[in-house]
């Protein structure tokens, strides 16, 4: 016989009030961390353009804990971070609920990232935050459907610069990190250069990208390192949030440059290049309204012939190489999977991976959410095919989520360094 119990319901209001352009004098707008390179330059376009913006610094232990606790836990582990971290921002008695306002990034496909919005919507409404508006940062905000943000071309065109330049210190630095002849010195070149690039930003000054770019290459080419190119190369790929975020992936930068490794992350804006191509790459398979395949393409080639600018610049380096095209990542992925893959990464993390072993760097950690379907399959799921394609293929699936150890991921690591190792020495 079986017994029914009745489960007290309480009901919790779900909607959370709309971003305005009043609220704009007002609420300073919370955005949760991802790339921290990155992030610190998206902050001033927002600053610059008159809004209060901060993106929170950290994720710790009690912001996973408040994301299990307003998000289901069978819901991927980056929705657990992103929506803990804001909560926890709230509850911390920081910021003023009437001056304050949340941002939470959003995509419209198949995977879970779709509703990390309504999660916020809900846990804000749970945790007693109602009042508070939620901003969904979604393609809407490019076309203008946000209300309250309102993001023109100038302020668009900022905002791939901040990414641009993103990429490109980012890529620097990991390169020389584990080089450095005075400790220290290349993240203090890092800090340099984001605060030049920040208060160029917010001054709003027009600058020509290739002279930045060059600039910012020269000093990391005269920068003093010793011995370098003697430590094996490992590529991170994987989903955006564990594969950008220190906190969310435990530190995986330090740790394989502690076991000896030197690491080399794929860049955002091929992320994102990923993403606004997707029209095109579907209309070579189903129907696509002449528009939408019409604008995929333009936007791919406005920002390639901005990347155009740092590639020259990195073509006269003695010490870095240019960064690939996106086409050439689709020609990658290709044969091994179809670029009709739009959700997470998709035909991007497949195309990752062959680049970084074509690119003479076998060694790639995968890093995967528990609970991510779509990175399963194109990332574990051709791994076989990988291996038979390319016998000296070294890679690692390691996968994150709130209850994961860190003793698991630090085995698997060591594992690959001493196979990376072994192999660098052969
Ligand atoms: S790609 Fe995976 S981890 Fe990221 S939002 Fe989608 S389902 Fe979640």
């Amino acid at each position: 016989m079986s017994t029914f119990i009745d489960y007290p319901t309480v009901k919790q209001p779900r909607r959370t009030p709309e971003f305005t352009a009043q609220d704009k004098e007002i609420r300073t707008i919370l955005c949760p961390q991802m790339a921290p390179i990155h992030f610190a330059l998206f902050q001033a376009v927002f600053e610059n353009h008159g809004y209060r913006f901060e993106v929170l610094p950290e994720v710790d232990r009690e912001a996973v804990e408040e994301g299990l606790r307003y998000v289901n836990n069978d819901v991927c582990y980056p929705a657990i971070i992103v929506v803990g971290q804001l909560i926890r921002a709230m509850k911390s008695g920081k910021y003023d609920p009437n001056k304050t306002a949340l941002m939470i990034s959003q995509t419209c496909g198949g995977c879970r990232s779709t509703n990390y919005a309504t999660f916020l919507k809900i846990a804000a409404a749970k945790a007693g935050f109602h009042h508070v508006p939620v901003i969904p940062f979604s393609v809407d905000i490019a076309n203008g459907n946000t209300k309250g943000i309102n993001v023109n071309f100038k302020m668009l065109k900022k905002m791939l610069l901040a990414f641009l330049y993103g990429d490109l210190l980012m890529t620097l630095s990991n390169c020389c990190r584990p080089y450095e002849t005075v400790q220290g010195s290349v993240n203090k070149l890092v800090e340099t250069w984001l605060k030049q690039l920040r208060d160029e930003i917010l001054r709003n000054k027009k600058h020509r990208v290739a002279d930045f770019a060059g600039r910012i290459v020269h000093d990391f080419d005269v920068i003093e390192l010793t011995g370098e190119q003697t430590r094996p190369r490992v590529g991170i790929v994987g989903e955006i949030l564990v594969k950008y975020h220190p906190e969310a992936n435990n530190h995986l930068i330090s740790l394989i440059e502690q076991e000896g490794g030197e690491v080399v992350v794929p860049n955002i804006l091929d992320f994102m290049l990923y993403c606004l191509s997707s029209d095109e790459q579907r209309k070579r398979y189903s129907h696509v309204p002449f528009l939408a395949g019409l604008k995929s393409s333009a936007g791919v080639w406005l920002i390639e012939r901005q990347r155009d600018k740092v590639r020259n610049a990195l073509k006269k380096s003695r010490r870095f190489a240019p960064m690939g095209t996106i086409r050439h990542l689709i020609r990658l992925a290709e044969p091994i999977v179809s670029t009709c893959n739009h959700t997470g990464e998709g035909w991007l993390l497949t195309a990752e991976m062959v680049e970084l072993i074509e690119q003479n760097i076998p060694n790639i950690v995968c890093v995967q959410p528990f609970g991510c379907l779509p990175n399963h399959i194109t990332g574990k799921g051709v791994l076989k095919e990988l291996r038979l394609r390319y016998n000296n293929a070294n890679i690692t699936t390691i996968d994150y989520d709130p209850g994961s150890t860190e003793v698991n991921q630090l085995n698997r690591i060591k594992l690959l360094m001493a196979v990376a190792l072994q192999n660098l020495s052969k």
